[in-house]
């Protein structure tokens, strides 16, 4: 078989993957990424109504090319075509791609589990080997470096969300939407309030664990890294921090370049975590993160980045918070004295990131609330809120990413106008913010309020 083109992923998992499947229908190129695409046995179960996360742009806007098998059929073409690589910019199949909010609904939903999310992150690298990314695409998916590199850029954020000219000039400019807030990087980062915070001597035998405190907890919300250092301590553990060597900026998962097709720029970000990750997994440390995006790339993504032994390693031992401490209540091993938590007398409403479903996260969730007192909650049944990343501030899809949010996640949030919300996941909580003007907090920040400071 000609390749029309080389894969960016690791796609070997896949070398099997419907072969002596009547309906496999592997395209003709693409190797590897070929098979991973047909997957799909064009079932159309993904065009049915009424399900709870699958496919939240066929969902908003009924058309049967933005679900996931309308996604793989207008890519089955292209690589069955006689001209895959010009078929690749076909509008029609760049628009499906493009409305793809890189979910994972479909890897948990799907009957035969089709990572739509992952082949998108191919079809992006394919589409930027044949035409550079744009200024947005390069700004967004390496957004650590450059909040680290270049300093200015945390003012600039900080003006433009202030001056209608700058949000304008950014919206002509650079395609973020005028009418969305930008998240703001804080000065403080959450590491470095870490290294100044006062750290008692661990209790001898104390069990170990490694947190990791990712790029949005770092800059943006580095109350909820403390909050989750605090609780950990809390209950009992010694907490060692995921650094990077003095003298570098701080580690980035990389799952912001996975999301814009910035593979190789992924790989290096995933080279340096691995680097700092590898020795803790190998002390039998369990590594927990708290954005579940984040963490979850290192579990899950890393794969498709051929990085060997040290990915696999580290993944087998990472872990979200909340799946973490739910482990070590059933093992009887966490020690967190809890107590009720301000409710405004109405049940705190739980809204689950995309990937945290996908990972099928949310039972630890459940678990880890059911143990703070008198606590009552609720899931919110919603597809994906529409932030999705960068996407809900991106000009062309603020709208549908308003929509997504509006067609069950905002309904039931306005339902209960007092109620606290928790959601877990930056982009959430961001969409949250900037669509109801409601404030989320994580799972860390309500623990900490419950835990027993006498404990500490
Ligand atoms: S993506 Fe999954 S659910 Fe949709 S048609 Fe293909 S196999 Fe069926
Ligand atoms: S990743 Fe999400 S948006 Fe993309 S096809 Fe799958 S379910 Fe749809």
């Amino acid at each position: 078989m000609t390749l029309a083109f080389e894969p960016f992923l690791d796609w070997s998992s896949y070398r099997d993957a419907g072969l002596g499947d009547a309906y496999a229908d592997v395209p003709r190129y693409g190797g590897n990424f070929a098979r991973a695409v047909a997957v799909c046995i064009n079932s159309r179960q993904c065009e049915t109504r009424g399900k709870g996360v699958m496919c939240p742009s066929y969902r908003v806007t009924g058309r049967t090319e933005l679900s996931t098998g309308g996604r793989v059929r207008l890519l089955k073409a292209a690589l069955n075509s006689d001209t895959p690589d010009t078929r690749l910019s076909d509008a029609v199949l760049a628009e499906a791609m493009d409305l793809c909010v890189g979910c994972k609904g479909c890897k948990r939903e799907c009957e035969n589990g089709v990572d739509m999310a992952m082949i998108k992150v191919e079809y992006l690298a394919q589409c930027h080997a044949r035409q550079a990314p744009a200024l947005r695409t390069r700004l967004l998916g390496e957004l650590s470096r450059h909040l680290h590199q270049h300093p200015l850029a945390r003012h600039l954020i900080r003006w433009r969300n202030r001056s209608t000219v700058l949000a304008w000039l950014g919206e002509r400019v650079l395609g973020i939407s005028r009418v969305r807030r930008v998240p703001e990087p804080l000065e403080d980062t959450c590491l470095q309030r870490l290294e100044m915070a006062p750290s008692a001597a661990p209790d001898a035998g104390s069990r170990e664990v490694t947190l990791l405190i990712d790029t949005f907890t770092n800059d943006f919300a580095p109350e909820t890294g403390l909050a989750a250092e605090q609780v950990l301590k809390r209950a009992g553990y010694q907490v060692h921090l995921a650094r990077a060597p003095a003298n570098e900026r701080p580690l980035c998962c990389g799952r912001t370049h996975l999301a814009n097709g910035l593979v190789e720029q992924a790989r290096t970000e995933a080279r340096r975590m691995l680097e700092v990750l590898q020795p803790h997994a190998a002390a039998g440390r369990r590594i927990v993160g708290l954005e579940p995006a984040c963490l979850l790339a290192i579990r899950d993504d890393y794969a498709f980045l051929g990085l060997g032994e040290a990915a696999a390693e580290v993944a087998s031992q990472a872990l979200l918070f909340e799946e973490f401490l739910a482990r070590e209540i059933s093992g009887k091993r966490c020690n967190l004295p809890l107590r009720p938590v301000a409710t405004n007398a109405q049940p705190l409403l739980v809204h689950g990131h995309c990937h945290q479903k996908a990972a099928g996260a949310m039972k630890s969730l459940r678990k880890v609330l059911r143990a703070i007192p008198e606590l009552e909650f609720e899931f919110v049944e919603s597809s994906c809120c529409g932030g999705a990343g960068s996407f809900g501030i991106e000009k062309e899809h603020a709208l549908l990413g308003m929509q997504m949010a509006e067609s069950a996640l905002f309904p039931a949030l306005r339902a209960r106008p007092g109620a606290r919300v928790l959601a877990n996941g930056f982009s959430c909580k961001s969409q949250i913010l900037d669509g109801l003007q409601r404030h989320s907090i994580h799972l860390a920040d309500l623990l900490l309020e419950s835990s027993d400071p006498e404990s500490a």
